[in-house]
């Protein structure tokens, strides 16, 4: 079971279908591909929200 990371959840998001993804500590979303469409993740602003 995951735990959330100090500063909250950590979301990678695709910002071609909007899948999301966590985020793998000390991978950075921008290195990762969206496994349904491959396009390269974001950050997903959470914040915002
Ligand atoms: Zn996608």
């Amino acid at each position: 079971m995951l735990r959330p990371l100090p500063g909250g959840p950590k979301e990678c998001i695709c910002p071609m279908c909007g899948e999301r993804v966590l985020e793998a500590r000390g991978i950075p979303c921008r290195s990762k591909k969206c496994p349904k469409c491959g396009s390269y993740l974001i950050k997903s602003p959470l914040k915002r929200f």
